[in-house]
């Protein structure tokens, strides 16, 4: 068995914390600051998400479309 929890990220690739799409880094990627960790997003409805109650992303991981 294989460790799931942790997707295969490549070079500056990062896990979208709401949704766990791959985004990635560069020109017009969302990003936002949270204690001192820069979080990326797929989209503004993600950021927002996140934006609203990132304990609860932090805790219990992406959980797909809700
Ligand atoms: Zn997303």
């Amino acid at each position: 068995m294989e460790h799931q929890d942790q997707p295969a990220l490549g070079p500056g690739e990062h896990m979208d914390p709401v949704c766990g799409m791959t985004v990635e880094e560069g020109q017009g990627a969302i990003t936002l600051d949270y204690k001192d960790t820069t979080y990326y997003f797929c989209s503004r409805g993600c950021q927002r998400a996140f934006e609203k109650d990132p304990e609860k992303y932090l805790r219990e991981g992406p959980s797909g479309m809700s």
